[in-house]
């Protein structure tokens, strides 16, 4: 994922906020697709397993998953409340899911750990 930060522009003194600081304050990432109007609770936490901790929680984690645009995101970060628990609905990691990948290569030729991502 091209992790572009430029367009988020911020005021030089302010610090920027990253996903991992969100996380450490147990922090919901609600992302809002203005285009289709999805909407997502993600959970810092869970965010950090899979992105990069050092990126800034304002940055959009990813594309719609509807409509499958990036520019129409908006994010807002939200610190849950007491009626939030058994009520809120959290798109949660459930887990990784692995893929062998298998190829025909020569006997002898080198298999490289990204070989398999040529499809031959
Ligand atoms: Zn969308």
């Amino acid at each position: 994922m091209p992790e572009e930060y430029s367009k988020y522009h911020r005021h030089p003194a302010k610090p920027v906020r990253t996903l991992q600081h969100a996380a450490n304050d147990g922090q919901i990432i609600a992302v809002n697709c203005s285009l289709c109007r999805r909407h997502i609770n993600y959970l810092a936490s869970d965010l950090v397993q899979v992105l990069n901790p050092a990126r800034p929680v304002d940055a959009p984690p990813f594309a719609c998953s509807r409509c499958g645009k990036a520019d129409y995101m908006s994010v807002k970060v939200k610190t849950p409340s007491a009626g939030d628990y058994g009520h809120l609905v959290i798109r949660r990691l459930l887990g990784v899911r692995s893929v062998w990948e298998w190829g025909n290569r020569p006997l002898g030729d080198e298999v490289k750990p990204d070989a398999g991502r040529k499809r031959n």
